[in-house]
């Protein structure tokens, strides 16, 4: 099976879009990823998944730490540029929680400690211990067959 076939079946499964952050040495970086998902309420475990290929895999590989922010509808420029799409300095602002820096006006901010990491294939699957969340008002960034979209309610 080719990998167009591939990336064509799993981009059916419409998610949200985060940016995940970490800091070394003082130094903030970003990366765009929808591989995210909520692994566990007791202890509150969640799991990212970054392509060995990724800036953002030895970072994380370094400080141990991670931030994952969920974007608003109204921060598709943000998702752009921490995906090496289209770069747009000025949509560049982080906060910080617990010393860890997260994207200004995300929807949540979940800061995290990794506790495990598995190489599977060409990626890492960090899982992060919960250590804060910030949650904001508003609605998703959504991301369908390779295109940003908004949700919708039935
Ligand atoms: P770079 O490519 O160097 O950085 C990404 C961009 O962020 C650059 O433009 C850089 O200038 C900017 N940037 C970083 N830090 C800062 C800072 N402190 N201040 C200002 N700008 C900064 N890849 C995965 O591995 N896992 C996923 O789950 C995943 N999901 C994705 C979902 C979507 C919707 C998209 C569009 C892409 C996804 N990607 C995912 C691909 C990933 O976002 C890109 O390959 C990205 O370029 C990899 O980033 P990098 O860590 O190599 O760093
Ligand atoms: P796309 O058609 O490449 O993505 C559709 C879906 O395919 C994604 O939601 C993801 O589930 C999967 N996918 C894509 N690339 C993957 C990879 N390298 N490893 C594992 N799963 C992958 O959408 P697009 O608009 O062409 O994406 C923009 C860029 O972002 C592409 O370069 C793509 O490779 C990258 N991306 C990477 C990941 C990832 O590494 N997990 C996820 C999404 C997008």
């Amino acid at each position: 099976m080719d990998s167009r076939t591939f990336r064509d079946a799993m981009g059916r499964f419409a998610t949200g879009v985060t940016v995940v952050t970490t800091q070394v040495d003082d130094e903030t970086h970003g990366m765009t990823a929808n591989a995210f998902m909520s692994v566990s309420l007791d202890p509150k475990l969640v799991t990212i998944s970054i392509d060995h290929n990724a800036k953002m895999y030895s970072r994380i590989k370094q400080s141990q730490q991670f931030a994952v922010s969920i974007l608003s509808d109204e921060q598709m420029d943000v998702s752009m540029h921490f995906a090496g799409q289209k770069d747009n300095p000025a949509a560049v602002q982080f906060d910080f929680v617990s010393g860890i820096p997260v994207i200004r006006d995300a929807l949540t901010a979940v800061v995290c400690n990794v506790i495990e990491s598995y190489e599977v294939g060409d990626h890492t699957l960090f899982i992060g211990e919960v250590l804060e969340i910030k949650l904001t008002d508003g609605n998703p960034l959504a991301f369908f067959g390779g295109k940003y979209g908004s949700y919708q309610p039935v």
